[in-house]
């Protein structure tokens, strides 16, 4: 909707990409300038692989690294259920986010924390208003248990993917 459209400043280094304010949680997020498609890049970057403790702002990139994403805005991108993208961390010191599922201008960008978060240092409660939203979002390992057919849904990091055989978790199949 784009009367919800309120763009902060100053605008992303990527044109496709705007920051916004979600007027119900005043929350900032990124919206779409652009229309995308599958497998469309929308943001390219190059990742400062900073080692941090997890936090509430870091990205998981494998089993022992957690970053700070720079540049910092993309830590306006949400959580979703249904995620529209995926944030691919697997280039070492590249990063992108990639277009899942068709995007039209003005959509509010969210890709599925537990795709790169093992365990979360801050689990929340979503209200992203997916069918199949997760209620709680906590981490890879909690779905591993919980909810495996979930993770099968899902684009997910290379490190989560190969922690899921010790949880009894195969993707295939
Ligand atoms: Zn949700």
């Amino acid at each position: 909707m784009n009367a919800a459209l309120t763009p902060i400043v100053p605008e992303p280094s990527s044109p496709g990409v705007q920051i916004c304010t979600d007027p119900e949680s005043s929350e900032r997020c990124l919206r779409a300038r652009v229309a995308f498609a599958p497998g469309d890049v929308l943001v390219s970057f190059g990742a400062r692989m900073t080692h941090l403790e997890p936090a509430r702002l870091t990205v998981q990139v494998d089993e022992r690294c957690h970053i700070e994403l720079d540049p910092s805005w993309l830590s306006y991108l949400e959580h979703g259920c249904a995620p529209n993208v995926a944030l691919d961390l697997t280039g070492g010191t590249s990063g992108r986010v990639v277009c899942l599922l068709p995007i039209a201008v003005g959509d509010v960008l969210t890709y599925f924390y537990p795709s790169t978060e093992w365990d979360m240092a801050a689990p929340f409660v979503c209200r992203c208003g997916a069918a199949a939203c997760l209620g709680v979002v906590t981490g890879a390992a909690r779905l591993a248990l919980d909810a495996p057919e979930v993770l099968r849904r899902h684009w997910l990091a290379p490190h989560i993917v190969r922690r899921l055989p010790e949880m009894s978790v195969r993707l295939a199949g």
